[in-house]
């Protein structure tokens, strides 16, 4: 037997996250002693608040060091069923909520706890990477829907109608978004509501990760509460990595209905149990403790996404909407295609682009279709001001010494 067929058919189809695999290119240049920007990860560049990480050393001291109930410690669901209450508007008690390792992790054990071979999931492209992977890794089927820019990146009514048939499962919803930092209004979650409420037999997964980066004084929904009828079949999903600068401390959180929790933690209880104790004990310090860091976190992400989007658009060839949240700006790339770079590649396509500008510019950002859509480049600007000056330079000198 192939070493190939003795893995799960679904892994052994499965694509490795682009992400990660501009990370390892980074990895490789650094290696040969390149001074390498990475506008390609997607977490925020600050330090987890002290606090924090006091209440993470308070708790290895107490003694939280031992194995902790699969579906959380009770007093971090009740801090997780607060946030819900308070934020959004949602009717949770601490019994509606999962602790999982991860946001990630919340949406892989509802997929996987409800997906069988030949499912539809749907997916609005641009999308983040995870998504159509873990929804294959299940054995079902994505359909990506694609948004493009005439849409500001986002999922109509009219599409979503087009796409739903007797075999969806889901509709996975992510706002604001990554790759596109694109945010859905009040307005635009009622009407897609509206097309819902007609297809009862679809679950709906709205991947609240980035909540709190959202910019302009714009008010952040969430559709479980912009239309409550759906909440019997929302997940509606969070976590602690961006919002508190988390990403390592592995915990994500959601809600959604009972029968799902259920089977999400019965899934997970035979998985990774409960996610890290002293990990579940700093968050909720980050749930109830001072809420500053994340209005400071706000504020110096937008002055860095108007550097960004600013000096992109100042670039010949690249073209970049304005996101309204998270941290990234995805821009059009399609102005550099068919030219050629100082070291004689020909850009053929945004891939092209990507790695040229890491090979050429030490500027590392991950290409449109990576996720789902081109030409375009993600630029993550999770940096520090001056760095983020430096790249755009740079990259504003890598366009400019293209040839036709
Ligand atoms: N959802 C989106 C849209 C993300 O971008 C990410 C992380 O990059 C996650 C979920 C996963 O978050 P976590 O790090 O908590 O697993």
């Amino acid at each position: 037997m192939s070493e190939a067929a003795m893995l799960n058919r679904h892994l052994a189809t499965a694509k490795p996250s682009a992400t990660y695999r501009m990370i390892d290119r980074v990895a490789a240049r650094r290696e040969t002693g390149a001074k390498i920007i990475s506008l390609s990860a997607g977490e925020p560049d600050f330090d987890t608040p002290a606090h924090i990480c006091d209440a993470a050393i308070s708790a290895i001291r107490a003694g939280h060091t031992r194995y902790t109930q699969v579906a959380g410690l009770r007093p971090l669901r009740e801090a997780v069923a607060a946030k819900f209450r308070n934020e959004n508007g949602l009717d949770v008690s601490w019994q509606d909520t999962i602790v999982c390792s991860g946001g990630k992790q919340v949406i892989f054990n509802a997929l996987a706890a409800t997906l069988n071979e030949g499912d539809e999931v749907i997916v609005p492209a641009p999308y983040w990477v995870s998504y159509p992977e873990i929804v294959s890794l299940c054995g079902a089927v994505p359909t990506i829907v694609s948004c493009g820019e005439h849409t500001g990146f986002k999922l109509t009514p009219a599409a979503l109608e087009a796409a739903i048939s007797s075999k969806t499962r889901w509709l996975i919803l992510n706002s604001p978004s990554n790759p596109t930092g694109a945010v859905y209004s009040r307005d635009e979650l009622a009407e897609l509501a509206e097309v819902l409420l007609a297809h009862p037999h679809v679950l709906v997964l709205s991947d609240d990760i980035y909540e709190h980066l959202i910019f302009d004084g714009a008010t952040f929904h969430t559709l479980a509460q912009v239309e409550p009828r759906l909440a019997s079949r929302t997940l509606t999903m969070n976590g602690v990595s961006k919002a508190y600068a988390m990403t390592g401390w592995r915990i994500g959180f959601g809600t959604g209905p009972r029968w799902l929790l259920d089977a999400m933690e019965k899934l997970q209880g035979q998985q990774t149990s409960g996610a890290c104790s002293i990990a579940q004990h700093a968050a909720l310090a980050a749930l109830t403790g001072p809420q500053t860091f994340i209005e400071m976190a706000r504020g110096v992400f937008q002055q860095r996404r108007d550097l960004a989007v600013r000096m992109l658009n100042e670039t010949p060839g690249i073209r970049c909407v304005t996101p309204g949240g998270a941290f990234y700006a995805f821009a059009s790339c399609k102005g550099l295609l068919g030219q050629t770079t100082p070291a004689g590649t020909r850009l053929e396509t945004d891939e092209d682009v990507a790695i040229a500008l890491l090979e050429e510019c030490n500027v590392a950002v991950v290409h449109g279709s990576a996720f789902g859509l081109g030409p375009y480049i993600r630029f993550a600007y999770a940096l520090d001001t001056d760095t983020l000056r430096i790249a755009c330079d740079g990259i504003r000198h890598f366009v400019d010494a293209l040839t036709d």
